[in-house]
Formats: C-alpha cells, structure tokens, sequence
C-alpha cells in the first residue's frame, strides 16, 4: 500500500479517493455512557431549553444530541476503521493536512430515553474534490453514521469535513508583532451584505453601529434578523449603540491560520452597555492581554484600500500601559 504521495489536486489522487467511498468508518461503535438524565440537563441549561419534555419522569432527549451519545471524548474510541485511517493518511499524505468540519445532518427515527445504550456504524458516503475554498484546496469527506438502540435504528448523523491544504500568504506566519508592520499578500474576506443585513452595513458606513429593536416589544437585538426573536414581530426601527461596552468572553486564534489574518490574535465577544453582545476584535491591547470584564470603546478601522471600515473595540488596560 506504500504508493508515492500525490499532489492534493492529482486525478490520481482523487481516484484513490474515491474508492474509499462505501467503505466502514466505524465499525460495531458503542456509546460511553448510556443516554442519561445529567448529560440532558446541561445541554438544556447550555442552549436555555426549557421544554417540559426534557425533564421528569417520561423525558425523552433533545433530538439534536443524537451525536452527542455517540462522542468518544478525548481518549477516543477504538472502533475507527482501518479504512477510514488509511482514508485520512492518504490525504495528509497529498498535504492536506488540515481539517475543519463544515456542517451535519440529521434524521431522527425515534426519540432517545434515559437509559437507552446507543450503538452505531459509521460509513464513508463520499470523498468531493478537489474543492478551493478560503482555506485552501481539499475534499469534503462526508461519513453516515446510523445509531441504533437493542438493534432498531433511532437516527442517521451524517458529517462532513474539509481536509484541506491550508493556503497560507507568503510572509503571513512569521509578521512582525507592530500593527503597522504586517506585509500580507491575501486581502480580507469583505462582509457579506445581504437584505436583512443591509441597513447595518448603511450604518457602519456612517460610523454608526446600529441594533436593531423590536416595535412590538422594544427587545433589541444584534446581530441584524428579519424578526424578533422575542415576540416574532417583524417590525423593528434602529437605536445607535453608544459605544461603550466590555469584554464579556473572548478567544485567541492560533489555528488555522486564515490568509490575511496573523495569528496569534484576540476574538471578543463584546457586550455593550445596551444589552447585547457583538464579536469583533480587541485592539489597543496585546492578545494575551485581553481579560473578560474589560473595558472597551468602539472604533471604526479600515484594514485595507477598498474594504469598507469595521467596527472595532479599544481595551483599556488596567495602568494605561496598551499600545
Ligand atoms: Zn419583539
């Protein structure tokens, strides 16, 4: 089977690939724990479920923890395929070293219980490419897996990832540290305006950053929808946030690098004293300077000829000493 690697983009590649199709991805998979009444509590209390039929005596589970039954956890579980390892080894092999899951689907035969031991089958459905994204050129690989309790199937999961070649700008990964400094060749994906989004964008072009609220019930809400997700009313006029907020959780992103990114970099979620919350990035302050609770003032910054400003948040470190 030691056959030279292939180019990500290689037809012979793509043909290997596609004799993975059909092939088991897990086979004779056994849940780690039985579906249980803690595990449900937390997923309600994480998504704010509050249904009645999750709770009690005759709860069933959320349909969408399907997977969640089925998860290995960090130690992993032992009944991945041959097939499916020789599937990804070829595909770092072709320098498609990266993934990043793209979506899932699922069908629900019957609803799961508190007590239900779920076991599962897991099959490679197909391998698509090669694909150019963003990211870089790679193949979605969709896997099915279909769940069954004493035998009778109760769901089908089905999930796709991108294996990718990641398709980094050249002199992107090692930038100088200074804002100023950075000499990227890609340029910024630019937002995606569409009709329900527009008139946030209007906005931004006039250094506003409007929320919507709600006519019905004065809910405000961000980012922009058709509706309110309150009452359903449709009807909304627009308030200008005043600028100031704080940091209310945050990330820093290492990997994958995106092209025209510089990794590492701070992500914020940022609340605003209005009451609702926006992601965006924290500037003024080092990445790993950034704390939940700080202080933020709003901004409006444009990285590159062309691109239209954005929204940005300036943290005040504790001591004057961000730059
Ligand atoms: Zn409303």
């Amino acid at each position: 089977m030691s056959q030279p690697p292939s180019h990500s983009s290689s037809p012979q590649l793509a043909a290997q690939l596609a004799a993975f199709e059909g092939r088991p991805a897990v086979v004779g998979g056994v849940g780690k724990d039985p579906v249980n009444e803690p595990m449900i509590r937390h997923w309600c209390e994480a998504l704010g479920d509050s249904s009645p039929a999750y709770v009690g005596p005759d709860a069933v589970a959320p349909a969408t923890m399907l997977q969640v039954w089925t998860m290995g956890g960090l130690s992993g579980h032992s009944s991945r395929s041959e097939a499916y390892e020789e599937l990804l080894a070829l595909l770092d092999d072709a320098g498609c070293t990266s993934v990043v899951a793209t979506d899932c689907e699922q069908e629900y035969l019957r609803p799961l219980r508190p007590g239900d031991r779920v076991a599962f089958d897991s099959v490679v459905e197909s391998v698509v490419g090669p694909k150019t994204t963003k990211l870089g050129t790679g193949y979605f690989v969709t896997t099915r897996m279909d769940v069954r309790v004493d035998g009778e199937p109760v769901g089908t999961h089905r999930f796709r990832i991108l294996k990718y070649a990641p398709s980094r700008a050249p002199g992107a990964s090692r930038a100088p540290e200074t804002p100023t400094g950075r000499e990227l060749a890609a340029t910024r994906p630019r937002p995606v305006v569409n009709r329900d989004n527009a008139g946030f964008w209007d906005g931004v072009g006039r250094r506003q950053l409007l929320i919507q609220r709600c006519l019905e019930c004065r809910a405000l809400r961000f980012p922009w929808l058709p509706g309110c997700n309150a009452c359903g009313s449709g009807d909304w006029d627009t308030v200008e946030a005043c600028g100031d907020g704080t940091v209310f959780s945050y990330v820093v992103m290492h990997h994958p690098p995106f092209p025209a990114f510089d990794p590492p970099y701070a992500v914020g979620l940022i609340e605003l004293v209005e009451g609702v919350r926006i992601i965006s990035n924290v500037i003024g302050v080092p990445y790993d300077k950034v704390r939940i609770g700080m202080p933020v003032r709003l901004e409006f910054v444009r990285y590159e000829d062309g691109q239209p400003e954005l929204p940005v948040f300036r943290g005040d470190l504790p001591g004057g000493v961000g730059g």
